[in-house]
């Protein structure tokens, strides 16, 4: 199993190497902006890197789309980015693009926003399809959103589950979120058939707080590390770190990962 981190986007595989991680990912623009990407600095290194195997590579969407939304200032330009950076994404190699789930408002009804991830998959599929998986991840909050709790997540995949997308399951967003992580592989693979990705972080937070506050395996009050093994044991897929890198945090959350995955 390969255990990798979330490291800056400038230079990946040297963050990555650091971190002694052999999957990595980043982002290809600003997380918090509409840009579409641009060719990366080090698009050939990277290229190489995920044709000789020697790293998975994966992308994270920006955090200001949302699929769902019922705003069509949001959802029509969230398309849009979805499919640029799937695009600049699958230029590179890489795996998987992270969508998180969004959500709707207190004012809409859930199903409308099922609805616009349909829309979505199915404007995509009139000019071919995304060009690699997208990978939906469960997100922590709110009382609206479509890939918080599981349920939700199954009637997310009613609408659609027929144009094949992938799932990140996020041990800090499951936990946060209210679902107990130790049948959440299992749940999960009943609703959607998969789970292509974990993303192995630790809490700062407690079971069903809705917060999402990432942090070490080794600092994590609630959300016990040995946890996040059993996840990743379960998923039987490669785990990504996204948790704090002061003092070499992640390469410690590696390194502790891979000796108990390996007993
Ligand atoms: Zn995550």
């Amino acid at each position: 199993m390969r255990i990798g981190a979330h490291v800056d986007s400038d230079d990946p595989l040297t963050g990555a190497r650091e971190r002694g991680a052999d999957a990595v990912q980043f982002f290809l623009a600003d997380p918090q902006g509409w840009k579409a990407p641009t060719e990366h600095p080090h698009a050939a290194e990277l290229r190489e890197a995920a044709a000789s195997g020697e790293f998975e590579l994966y992308v994270h969407a920006p955090y200001v789309l949302n699929l769902a939304s019922t705003n069509n200032r949001i959802r029509i330009p969230s398309r849009k980015l979805v499919a640029q950076h799937a695009e600049a994404a699958a230029a590179i190699g890489a795996k998987g693009l992270i969508v998180h789930g969004g959500h709707v408002t207190a004012a809409d009804d859930i199903q409308v926003g099922f609805d616009n991830w349909r829309k979505a998959f199915e404007g995509a599929a009139k000019t071919g399809g995304y060009p690699l998986p997208i990978l939906i991840e469960n997100t922590a909050g709110g009382d609206h959103a479509c890939a918080r709790r599981f349920d939700n997540l199954a009637r997310l995949w009613d609408a659609i589950g027929d144009f094949g997308p992938g799932l990140c399951l996020d041990t800090c967003h499951a936990f946060c979120g209210g679902e107990e992580l130790g049948a959440a592989v299992d749940r999960l693979r009943g609703i959607t058939g998969r789970v292509d990705l974990v993303h192995a972080n630790g809490s700062r937070d407690g079971f069903d707080s809705g917060r999402d506050r990432h942090a070490n395996l080794a600092d994590s009050p609630d959300l016990a590390a040995e946890q996040v093994v059993e996840v990743i044991r379960a998923a039987g897929c490669t785990a990504v770190v996204e948790t704090p890198n002061a003092d070499g945090g992640q390469a410690t959350d590696i390194a502790y990962l891979r000796e108990r995955l390996a007993s």
